[in-house]
């Protein structure tokens, strides 16, 4: 781990020592960087990014704002505040608006926060009755700042739009009055920016018999690949993985939950020792990744990179449609050109990798597979289905939507001729 470092929006003047960035790029990090916050860390500039690439590289394009990343109008209300040297609170209340035009609160994030002995519990999710996501308050940040992230205004301190627990008491009562509940989702942000001690503090007591219905605890993290170290070189990671053991141990499934975007990000021998330590614990990583425009377009991308996950003992697990937030138009892929990738990567990988599912639209109803394109009566349609609904009856049943190559999420989908809404819009109102 040696001279492993943190970078954020205003220490970006170091990496220029570290890193030839023009003079455009840096003004790019100063000015997109006030509204999609931008933090990284040595390794990921040392052993990620290819430098010879830039600015087109696509780590460098996860990793630093561009330009292109805000719209024109909003990039120039911000440069020219910073240029004429306007107050901190003008600028801030600039950036404050622009955030808001981005909705940062996408398909209904803020919802299905459940309500127990009368009490609300922020920072706990349960939309899919088998699932409860939480989201604890030490780890709304994250090794990376991805700048396609949805969950930026949690990092970027909207703090009315923050959901995180302070009281875990209120999370264990509600978890054992849930039955049906088999899975907790440790999630964030990154729960692996916390010190070891708090995370065993969360999980240890979910060890006990009253739990014995949670089957799963799972944490989703992107420290496998940004920050490495996190699992082998920190003075608490021997006791990072002897809690993974525990958890084990305890007969219970342990899934770390990894984002990849890019096979690169599994070529290091960091990562590499990262993933032999966590797998020697006994538990499972499983990967996801959203399919990004200038990232992982590219149907041989994801074959390398389900490949690679194979080789190295990963599980792949979902591939996504990225939401309609932040930086969304610069990353977006339209449906039919996803559904395309996905298939041509699926039929050219064994059925040791299609464990993957996807491309899919988490939505407000739920998560939404686009299946593929086809003829209904004459005319192209998509043909879709829920890998998860937020009523679980819907979950597997084929449905279809008008065929439209612009399409880039559900809001741009409508029914076939002759209906007016899709069968779950109708459920709703019964
Ligand atoms: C994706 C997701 C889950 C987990 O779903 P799985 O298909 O079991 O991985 C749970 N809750 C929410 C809100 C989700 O978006
Ligand atoms: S790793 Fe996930 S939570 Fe962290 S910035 Fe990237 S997309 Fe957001």
């Amino acid at each position: 781990m040696d001279n492993f470092k943190a970078y954020n929006l205003y220490n970006y003047k170091n990496i220029a020592e570290v890193a030839s960035l023009s003079n455009e790029m840096i003004e790019a990090i100063e000015v997109v960087g006030r509204v999609l916050p931008f933090k990284t860390n040595s390794y990921v500039i040392e052993n990620l990014i290819d430098w010879s690439n830039i600015p087109n590289d696509p780590m460098f394009t996860l990793t630093f704002p561009r330009k292109e990343m805000l719209a024109a109008s909003d990039y120039n209300k911000i440069k020219s505040l910073l240029d004429s040297q306007a107050s901190k609170s003008e600028i801030d209340n600039a950036v404050k608006e622009i955030r808001l035009t981005l909705n940062p609160n996408p398909a209904g994030q803020a919802y299905n926060i459940p309500i127990f002995n009368g009490q609300k519990l922020d920072g706990v999710q349960h939309k899919y009755r088998e699932t409860v996501l939480f989201f604890p308050p030490q780890g709304q940040g994250c090794h990376a700042y991805c700048t396609f992230c949805f969950r930026w205004p949690q990092f970027a301190k909207l703090d009315d739009l923050r959901f995180e627990m302070k009281r875990t008491e209120l999370l264990y009562d509600y978890l054992e009055s849930q039955p049906l509940v088999t899975d907790l989702l440790i999630t964030g942000g990154d729960p692996l920016i916390m010190p070891t001690k708090q995370l065993i503090a969360y999980i240890e007591p979910l060890l006990t018999d009253k739990f014995n219905h949670i089957r799963t605890i799972r944490i989703g993290t992107r420290a496998l690949t940004y920050h490495p170290y996190r699992f082998t070189d920190e003075k608490d990671s021997e006791e990072l993985m002897q809690l993974f053991r525990r958890v084990v141990e305890s007969g219970r499934n342990l899934a770390i939950q990894v984002q990849i975007n890019h096979p690169v990000e599994l070529s290091t021998p960091q990562a590499e020792r990262a993933i032999k330590a966590i797998l020697a614990t006994g538990a499972q990583i499983r990967s996801q990744s959203p399919l990004l425009n200038h990232i992982n377009a590219d149907a041989t991308i994801w074959t390398a990179m389900w490949r690679r996950q194979a080789d190295l003992g990963i599980i792949p697990y979902y591939m996504f449609v990225v939401r309609d937030t932040g930086s969304k138009s610069f990353f977006e892929v339209p449906l039919e050109k996803g559904a395309n990738i996905y298939r041509d990567a699926y039929s050219s990988i064994s059925g040791i990798c299609r464990t993957v599912r996807g491309p899919s639209m988490s939505s407000d109803p739920g998560k939404i597979e686009i299946v593929g394109i086809t003829e209904v009566a004459g005319k192209k349609a998509f043909v879709l289905r829920f890998l998860q609904g937020r009523n679980p009856d819907w979950v597997g049943r084929p449905f279809f939507a008008k065929y439209d190559p612009k399409a880039t999420w559900l809001d741009d989908l409508r029914p076939l001729e002759g209906e007016d809404k899709f069968f779950f819009e109708q459920d709703d109102e019964l």
